[in-house]
């Protein structure tokens, strides 16, 4: 199976063999011809999978189709996480002049603010500071976004960004596309689960 089997655009395969993917892992092959399809999708996998970019191509190759506004927001757990999942859309859309922020805590807000002000295309972002410049920064809205990815899931709530994972989930469309990810199935997964994907397919590796 190539990444081109799966759907995904010349352009973003050869961005893949730049980078030195062979070929879709797991993951990736279970994932990505789903979310292309426009449809929700649960990824149970661990990092190292290939996780990342399970729903950065799909995502990255739905913006190619329609580069409006804020495109995306994708949720991690940790700063360190944040940048790595930007990193790999920055990697894997060099060529398509996609612009990417990360919006962490303990950094400057008024930076981001300005980052923010520069239309990015897509936000990497641990959920409280997000919150914080929905409430606070002036003109920033989720309102034109079409794709929310949930990443580790798992450790998401176990961070106890539940509160601020709602206020999220009340500010984005409901017109839009989810992905999940995360590691293991727990009850306040499938309550999240419950109230952000709509009709979702469940992958497992
Ligand atoms: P992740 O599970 O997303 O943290 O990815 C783990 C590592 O695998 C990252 O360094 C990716 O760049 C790399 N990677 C992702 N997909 C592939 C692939 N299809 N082939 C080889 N490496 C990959």
């Amino acid at each position: 199976t190539s990444f081109a089997d799966l759907g995904i655009i010349d352009e973003l395969c050869e961005a893949c063999a730049e980078l030195g993917y062979k070929e879709p892992s797991d993951i990736q092959k279970e994932a990505v011809p789903w979310a292309l399809q426009g449809r929700d999708v649960i990824g149970l996998a661990q990092t190292g999978s290939g996780k990342t970019a399970a729903f950065a191509l799909p995502v990255l190759q739905a913006l190619r189709e329609n580069p409006a506004g804020l495109f995306a927001a994708v949720l991690a757990p940790t700063r360190e996480l944040a940048f790595q999942i930007s990193e790999q859309f920055e990697a894997l859309g060099s060529g398509m002049g996609v612009r990417t922020t990360v919006i962490v805590g303990g950094m400057d807000m008024m930076a981001q603010s300005v980052a923010l002000s520069r239309k990015p295309h897509i936000v990497v972002a641990t959920p409280g500071r997000l919150v914080d410049h929905l409430e606070n920064t002036k003109g920033f809205s989720l309102k034109t976004l079409k794709w929310l990815v949930l990443d580790e899931a798992d450790r998401l709530l176990d961070m106890d960004f539940g509160p601020s994972l709602d206020k999220i989930l009340k500010a984005v469309p409901r017109e839009r596309r989810t992905l999940l990810f995360s590691a293991t199935m727990t009850s306040k997964v499938e309550k999240l689960q419950r109230a952000s994907l709509v009709n979702p397919v469940k992958v497992t590796v």
